[in-house]
């Protein structure tokens, strides 16, 4: 298969998944996961029409999407990997969506450099659902608070969560506990899912899903 084909592929799962779901397809957004592929690989897709895309790495970013970003209007690049303070006036630079706001660290250093860039850019708070301590993450429990502090202390614009469950656990209770964390918070959005399980996180209510592999091939 091509990687158009494969494209093609995954945004039909999408649409019948969110019609069995009783959901419309357009409230479900594709985030396009480029990290390892480099420009040439990126360009098919964004030839199809895609625009969202998913990054880990702000320095591996930085290699290719300032010229990618040239090449094409309206991209709304990702960041979904870790961030540490010192990449943040980067990472504010060339992102336009942080999914992975995770301490409060990270989330001064990012209010801060959004002041300085005049650039306001749109967050999400990573939760540990699985309380796993190797991974980022705020814990469920802490979540309603941090959204505050980022919100009104800081002046960050939560507009949802996102998790990564688990690699050896059934995804389906980490993406219903995160709709229940972001419905008590007021958050709207929920970015979860990604090539093994999408379709589980959109009939839990994701609103965007990280797809890398079934676009890009195997890493
Ligand atoms: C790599 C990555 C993805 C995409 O994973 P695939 O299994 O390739 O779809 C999604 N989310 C995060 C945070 C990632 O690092």
């Amino acid at each position: 298969m091509t990687i158009e084909e494969r494209l093609s592929e995954v945004r039909e799962r999408i649409a019948k998944t969110a019609d069995r779901s009783k959901r419309d397809e357009g409230s479900v957004e594709l985030v396009a996961v480029s990290k390892t592929f480099d420009a040439d690989a990126i360009r098919p897709v964004i030839a199809c029409g895609q625009r969202v895309f998913g990054e880990n790495r702000v320095q591996e970013a930085q290699a290719k999407w300032p010229e990618l970003k040239a090449e094409t209007a309206g991209i709304d690049l990702h960041l979904i990997g870790p961030l540490q303070s010192n990449k943040a006036a980067d990472a504010v630079a060339l992102f336009d969506v942080i999914e992975t706001v995770d301490r409060e660290k990270i989330a001064r250093a990012l209010a801060e450099e959004m002041k300085r860039q005049d650039r306001h850019l749109r967050c999400y708070v990573q939760v540990n659902t699985g309380l796993e301590p190797q991974k980022a993450g705020i814990e469920p429990e802490k979540t309603a608070e941090f959204v505050t502090l980022c919100r009104d202390e800081l002046g960050l614009q939560i507009e949802g969560l996102m998790c990564i469950p688990p690699v050896d656990e059934n995804p389906g209770p980490h993406f219903a506990l995160l709709a229940k964390i972001a419905k008590d918070c007021g958050v709207e959005r929920l970015s979860m899912g990604m090539s093994g399980d999408f379709e589980t996180a959109i009939e839990f209510g994701a609103t965007s899903v990280r797809v890398g592999s079934a676009i890009f091939g195997a890493r």
